[in-house]
């Protein structure tokens, strides 16, 4: 179920791409899969026929990946290519982040949260579960015996370029730079955890938090980037950051026009995700180039993410996420762009 390229070095930015299903509605309306995934990291899109040849598409439409997942890879198989060997880091001092990208309806929350409506054992198969069961298990490990580190969690919500407390009834939080670019989220809620299942507990919580009390809940969660932090911080050293992960469940990437609205207070919504999601980028392959200068300015989600895009100890992955149908197509290729523009 997974392809990728051979061998690849341990490195700082690792981008794949997960393909889901057809879903239900889909399949009656018959819509054709046009997303073909040969082997080796590779990724393509078609025309509708029933056999592909492979040899006859044009290079724009073969996309190569770290990693590219089919539509048959399990969120524990993405988890263990892609936020595994970031939970490793974080014990070894780094700031890592895992990102989730792609259009509404593509699998950003199944891949993160894994599908939280109440029921406790879809979230325990989220990549933010998997994760922070992980981190337990290496507290416990032998080869961290002598890291005094506690794990602490916290969840918070971008929309229109604030930030709110999920683990803290959506409290509005202030994002403040000293002198010194330190960026602080100012009293935003950290909970020291023990067990996984506190943390579901608190993803299940914050999730409803996140669409809770909107009109339309599913259109409105879609519209705001969701970041779920397992920091690690000394205990021998007055809670000093040992290291950091940020897992985000992003805003999905319809562009404006895609919107029919004339609603005002979309189009502000729909340009400051558009430029949240270009910081982004820019900040991504800024790293990857290990540019000195990184605009992290940009936007909020930058901004509240720069310990990750600093230094020697960034570790990143993009998991770009595709819908299979025809009628994505479109949108499919929009990611698939964005994802190639971040290697
Ligand atoms: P997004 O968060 O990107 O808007 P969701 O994660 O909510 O999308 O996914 C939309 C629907 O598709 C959900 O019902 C979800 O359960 C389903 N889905 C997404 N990815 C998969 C997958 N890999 N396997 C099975 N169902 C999936
Ligand atoms: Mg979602």
């Amino acid at each position: 179920p997974v392809s990728s390229t051979d061998q690849i070095e341990p490195h700082k930015i690792c981008v794949c791409v997960r393909k889901r299903p057809l879903n239900k509605q889909e399949i009656i309306r018959k819509e054709i899969d046009v997303v073909t995934i040969p082997g080796n990291g590779a990724l393509l899109v078609h025309e509708p026929k029933q056999k592909v040849d492979l040899t006859k598409y044009l290079d724009n439409q073969i996309f190569h990946f770290d990693y590219s997942f089919d539509e048959t890879a399990t969120n524990g198989l993405v988890y263990n290519f892609t936020a595994k060997p970031l939970v490793q880091s974080i014990f070894e001092g780094c700031m890592a982040t895992c990102f989730a990208y792609g259009q509404t309806g593509s699998g950003k929350t199944h891949t993160m949260g894994g599908d939280f409506t109440g029921k406790q054992q879809n979230s325990a198969k989220g990549i933010y579960a998997l994760a922070a069961q992980d981190v337990f298990t290496h507290l416990n490990h032998r080869k961290y015996a002598k890291l005094d580190v506690s794990a602490y969690v916290s969840f918070f919500e971008i929309y229109n370029g604030k930030v709110f407390d999920l683990l803290n009834n959506k409290a509005k939080l202030r994002v403040l730079e000293d002198d010194r670019q330190q960026v602080q989220v100012v009293g935003l809620e950290e909970v020291c955890v023990t067990t996984t299942e506190e943390v579901i507990r608190m993803i299940q919580t914050g999730s409803a938090c996140r669409t809770s009390g909107q009109t339309s809940a599913n259109a409105n969660s879609s519209r705001s980037h969701a970041v779920l932090q397992i920091v690690l911080r000394r205990n021998d050293r007055a809670t000093t950051l040992h290291g950091k992960f940020s897992l985000v469940d992003l805003a999905g990437n319809e562009r404006g026009t895609d919107v029919c609205s004339n609603d005002r207070s979309t189009l502000v919504e729909t340009a400051e995700i558009n430029r949240s999601l270009l910081a982004l980028k820019e900040c991504i392959r800024s790293l990857g180039k290990n540019s000195e200068h990184i605009p992290f300015r940009m936007s909020t989600l930058t901004k509240v993410l720069r310990d990750s895009f600093i230094g020697e100890k960034s570790r990143t992955c993009m998991i770009a996420m595709v819908s299979p149908g025809m009628a994505s197509c479109e949108y499919t290729m929009n990611t698939l762009r964005y994802a190639d523009r971040c290697i």
